[in-house]
């Protein structure tokens, strides 16, 4: 079949399955409306109803993209790779990295990580304390401990063959959703899906002006069907992967370049944009309010009022394009306060730092860290120095004292869904008080930190210690800059002089071990 003729009638299938408008009360007056209106004129404001267009779509994109498309690793492997088993390890490994984090800066992960584990079966030897290391800094760290569950899943109960089929990807890898499994799908195998990622929720709700809630379930299943519909029967991987170039390129989510947009001529919300500014003009003017008469047939969904799909709010002629899509408003991020402390004693080759492992289930799971304390909010004011001696003593069976600690500064960090501030103090221990009586307590030197599986948020306490420790070898500048950088990041979370003359003067408090594990949920 002809890449033409397969195309267009893939456009005529999913535009009859985009037909079927969900179902829903109507005054009588709509009613009435429908039928003296032809659905398909009505429906097709926010999907294609005409094959043509569709084919339009799918070469205007597919040219744009042959031409501008970044260089990757990941797509030079897909093209590549000859191993299947590899391309889709390849892909997958891939398509995991780049959620929640940008190309630029999983392109050196990425590489390091197709280096040390070519194959799925090198991943699934791997221990979970290797992949932590290799994820260190890349955040969203149960990522990373899926993708080696997967991977020892492959191998030992599907003997090394990575699924081959979309649903074979959704069912068996863990934290493969319905997004990773139709790209994967279409990229490494060619399978013709769309897929719909947070940019192309956003370049096709800009082109079908879909402006209803992005989230929600009706606004979801309609993008699905809208990819399922336009991507290319003969290129599907090739497809997506514009799509997604496009919404990360042009159709960016603050500044769309929409005159360079290859899909500008089937875009809705930039043709609203120019009648509302026609609109706007003839008013300052003063013409009369007469239609645009190329315009107006494409100007506003016949439904709206009723549709499930219009924006609930008004139009907004200072956001123009990006009137669409709309989220609901985001929860304010939950605020934490942590006191971390840095344990340091002399080594034999320099300083060394005292590591606490955190447990190998939940958040951070397996991560190492500067031994922390999770404030609850009536405990803000609890003695620092006393919370903090405490549970260093029940990890060293030391008998520290407060008079020991060093107060170093505060170092705030931000997560998905939180925004965390900790209280660094340090104390450093002497010989013969040194011996951890805890498993999952570690001696590191400095240079074997930097390569440990820890936090962004734990480096940050580190960075932050050593510029006040070693003032001379940062410079003393620095070491200010640094701890002033760390401060002004937050000023509501900032511990002021006052604050922290309280801290060390309000009542002490005693904690268990285990609260003296219990940190922050991060990342996720
Ligand atoms: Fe996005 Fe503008 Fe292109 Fe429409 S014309 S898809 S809003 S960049
Ligand atoms: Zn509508």
């Amino acid at each position: 079949m002809s890449r033409l003729r397969s195309a267009v009638q893939n456009g005529r299938r999913a535009g009859l399955e985009m037909a079927a408008t969900p179902k829903r009360k109507k005054s009588k007056t709509v009613v009435k409306d429908e039928e003296t209106t032809d659905a398909s004129s009505r429906s097709s404001y926010h999907t294609f109803s005409e094959a043509a267009d569709v084919v339009g779509f799918r070469t205007q994109l597919l040219n744009w993209y042959d031409k501008e498309k970044r260089e990757l690793p990941w797509r030079t492997m897909a093209i590549t790779e000859s191993d299947v088993n590899i391309r889709i390890y390849a892909v997958w490994v891939s398509e995991i990295m780049l959620q929640q984090t940008q190309v630029v800066t999983v392109i050196n992960y990425y590489n390091k990580w197709m280096k040390k584990w070519p194959t799925v079966q090198k991943l699934a030897a791997a221990t979970l304390e290797e992949v932590n290391q290799m994820w260190a800094g890349l955040g969203y760290y149960s990522r990373g401990r899926r993708l080696h569950e997967g991977a020892q899943k492959v191998v030992s109960e599907l003997k090394g063959r990575m699924p081959r089929t979309v649903d074979g990807l959704l069912k068996q890898l863990p934290g493969v959703g319905r997004y990773t499994a139709a790209a994967v799908g279409s990229i490494a195998l060619e399978q013709v899906t769309g897929a719909v990622d947070g940019n192309v929720i956003r370049v096709l709700c800009r082109v079908r002006a879909i402006g209803a809630d992005s989230t929600s379930p009706t606004v979801t299943e309609a993008l699905w069907s809208l990819a399922n519909m336009l991507v290319d029967p003969e290129r599907p991987g090739d497809f997506n992967q514009a799509m997604m170039e496009l919404g990360a390129q042009v159709c960016t989510p603050r500044a769309p370049s929409c005159g360079q947009c290859p899909v500008q001529s089937h875009c809705r919300s930039y043709h609203k944009v120019h009648v509302k500014q026609e609109q706007n003009s003839q008013k300052l003017l003063g013409k009369p309010d007469r239609k645009t008469p190329v315009l107006n047939d494409i100007e506003d969904c016949m439904d709206s009022g009723t549709c499930l799909l219009c924006p609930s709010e008004p139009w907004d002629d200072g956001l123009g394009v990006q009137n669409f899509p709309r989220k609901p408003a985001k929860k304010p991020r939950r605020v934490e306060r942590m006191l971390s402390c840095v344990v340091a004693r002399s080594g034999e080759n320099g300083d060394q730092y005292l590591l606490v492992q955190r447990p190998n289930k939940g958040l951070l799971a397996g991560l190492w860290e500067f031994p922390s304390i999770l404030l609850r909010e009536e405990n803000y004011s609890a003695k620092h120095k006393t919370t903090l001696c405490d549970g260093i003593n029940q990890i060293m069976a030391t008998h520290l004292t407060e008079s020991l600690l060093q107060y170093v500064g505060e170092v705030h960090h931000i997560f998905s869904h939180i925004t965390q501030s900790s209280v660094v103090y340090s104390v450093r221990l002497k010989e013969g008080d040194t011996q951890a009586r805890m498993e999952n307590a570690q001696w590191l030197s400095k240079s074997a930190l930097q390569e440990a599986a820890m936090s962004t948020g734990q480096k940050k306490i580190f960075k932050l210690y050593d510029s006040v420790d070693n003032p001379k070898e940062k410079g003393d500048k620095g070491g200010k800059k640094l701890k002033q950088a760390g401060m002004k990041s937050n000023k509501k979370l900032q511990t002021s002089n006052k604050h922290k003359g309280s801290a060390a003067n309000s009542g002490s408090r005693q904690r268990s071990l285990n609260a003296f594990f219990r940190t922050v949920k991060e990342e996720n």
